[in-house]
């Protein structure tokens, strides 16, 4: 049976999951600051001795905060489907530290895979490639492909050495809302649910890793996101990209169920509009003004730097990094101000726009084209 996810469903999920917590003694999360350039070790150790013992540790990464489970272990990575409420379908991330690891996790790795490792590992790229016998199917949502990062913050890479394990983890937020970038985002959705979490500060890259499937013959892009397509495309050469991130119908979906789900969507709907600088401003003045005339709190993300009359104007500037970095933040602060509404104004989707689009674009709940 699909589950299409609505907001409706994940807030039903969400109660499952309390349910079933109440139903076990409510967990005491301890949040351990911890030195992002020189993490210490009694700290990544106590953290390690949760995940060895079957536990749930967040901690960051640069990309995301990840929430992370024994990759191996069917029982500890239930529990992170429990405590986020996501769809038993949708698969998750595994990292590692060592490439030695990568071996044991696959069956066969192509050409490609090599390339791309030698130029972007460690860092935000996601392999997709054959799984091997020993990865339990919970962990990849029940198909025969596992995805594969190897992330570069030194926490992230400390932790999985001395876990010594492979570790599952999936943003380290509620399913559905917008991904942590800070370890109170994390506790604001996940305490009394998860272990620890490790707090090493602000993520740097703010999105998600970019998810290549290489399993098939011509590569498919599942995912934009830290590392660009015209990255990959300079090494690998042509690229498939999925159609459903071009907005167009298709039975592909299959080989990425978890791209069918709505993500990172703060409580306020938000509206996408694209088009020429001056149309969208008209259209946002006068979306603005229809909705306050409907008692509704208006909030604005915009490119160009002009003054409207909302109840609170993100002006999103024109450097890609610094957008990125602070996409996730900034919506879970339009949530903070009980804004209703957000108008967000649409992005070239070339280099890191790509991914910063795709997340508007699954966050939001209506898109106009001008
Ligand atoms: P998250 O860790 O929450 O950022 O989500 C990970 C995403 O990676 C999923 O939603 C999938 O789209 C993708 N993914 C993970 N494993 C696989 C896989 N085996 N095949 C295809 N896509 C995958
Ligand atoms: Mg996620």
């Amino acid at each position: 049976m699909m589950i299409k996810l609505t907001l409706d469903n994940i807030r039903t999920l969400n109660m499952t999951a309390d349910i079933l917590f109440k139903n076990q003694a409510k967990m005491q999360t301890k949040i351990l600051k911890i030195n992002p350039k020189k993490p210490q070790i009694s700290k990544i150790k106590q953290a390690a001795k949760i995940i060895k013992s079957g536990n749930l540790v967040a901690f960051p990464t640069e990309t995301v905060y990840g929430l992370g489970a024994n990759a191996l272990d069917s029982k500890s990575v239930k529990k992170i489907f429990i405590a986020k409420g996501r769809p038993s379908d949708n698969p998750l991330i595994i990292h590692i530290s060592d490439i030695a690891d990568l071996e044991i996790l696959v069956d066969y790795i192509p050409n490609t895979a090599h390339e791309l490792i030698d130029k972007f590992w460690p860092g935000p790229l996601t392999l997709v490639l054959k799984k091997s016998k020993l990865v339990p199917k919970i962990t990849t949502g029940g198909i025969n492909t596992v995805a594969i990062r190897m992330p570069e913050n030194k926490i992230a890479q400390a932790l999985i050495r001395e876990s010594g394990v492979p570790i599952a983890a999936p943003s380290a937020n509620i399913s559905g809302r917008p991904s942590p970038t800070t370890s109170e985002h994390v506790s604001n959705d996940l305490d009394g649910k998860i272990s620890m979490i490790l707090d090493g500060g602000k993520t740097n890259i703010g999105i998600e890793s970019t998810v290549i499937d290489l399993s098939r013959k011509t590569p498919l892009l599942l995912r934009p996101g830290g590392v660009t397509l015209e990255q990959l495309q300079y090494i690998i050469g042509k690229i498939t990209i999925h159609p459903i991130l071009q907005e167009r119908k298709t039975k592909l979906i299959s080989r990425s169920p978890g791209m069918k789900y709505r993500h990172y969507s703060p409580n306020a709907k938000i509206i996408l509009i694209d088009g020429p600088n001056d149309k969208v401003q008209d259209k946002i003045l006068r979306l603005l003004s229809q909705f306050k005339k409907q008692g509704k709190k208006v909030g604005i993300m915009t490119t160009v730097n002009t003054r409207y009359k909302s109840d609170m104007t993100v002006f999103l500037g024109n450097n890609l990094d610094v957008m990125a970095a602070n996409l996730f933040k900034t919506f879970r602060e339009f949530d903070a101000k009980k804004i209703d509404v957000i108008l967000v104004q649409g992005i070239s989707r070339k280099g890191l726009g790509l991914g910063i689009m795709n997340r508007v674009e699954k966050a939001a709940y209506k898109k106009i084209k001008i």
